[in-house]
């Protein structure tokens, strides 16, 4: 049984991040995502609230589930019993994050293997970070986030943003 982990901030989870959730899931036995606690990064959402808008938007796939954690991401993936960490490569700005930290990794860890699975087409422009500029200045947001991760951000922000349909109204 091959267990993998899908380490990030996931602040908040987008359709990029649930894109390759989906494909990593049908490759592996169990795919664990791995909300990491604190990174480098100011958030936007609590650890609780990412996690809980992750599980909502994988609830459908029977081998995911949602952890946080706090340690090392190597130490999250033997704690939990996985051989593969999964990750997702944008442009080639995440190529070289993404290979540094995969150096380092195999250097704590070299057992523990790692798959980078390409963005879809359609994904390839979407962060979390560029999602939250865009709901601060009242963008749509629809395509990029599930529905509930959409209100949340909303509610935020900018609670007019993308309103629903205005069919009939006349202006
Ligand atoms: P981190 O802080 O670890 O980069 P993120 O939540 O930003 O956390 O991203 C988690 C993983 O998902 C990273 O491997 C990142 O490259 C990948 N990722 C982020 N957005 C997308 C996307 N639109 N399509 C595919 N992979 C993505």
């Amino acid at each position: 049984m091959t267990v993998a982990i899908y380490p990030g901030s996931f602040d908040p989870i987008t359709h990029g991040h649930i894109d390759i959730i989906k494909r990593a899931s049908s490759i592996f036995d169990e795919l664990i995502v791995g909300v990491y606690d604190r990174p480098e990064k100011r958030l936007l959402f609590s650890t609780e609230e990412r996690v809980r808008m992750a599980q909502q938007a994988i609830a459908h796939l029977k081998n995911v589930r949602v952890q946080s954690y706090s340690s090392l991401t190597v130490d999250f993936a033997k704690k939990v019993g996985a051989q593969v960490m999964v990750r997702g490569l944008r442009m080639s700005s995440d190529f070289e994050r993404e290979f540094e930290m995969a150096m380092m990794n195999k250097k704590l860890a070299p057992d523990l293997e790692l798959v980078c699975c390409m963005a879809s087409l359609q994904y390839q422009f979407l962060s979390s970070s560029l999602l939250k500029e865009v709901a601060q200045l009242g963008g749509c947001l629809e395509e990029m986030v599930p529905d509930h991760v959409a209100a949340a951000l909303r509610g935020r922000f900018a609670p007019e943003a993308c309103p629903p349909s205005r069919k009939g109204v006349s202006r």
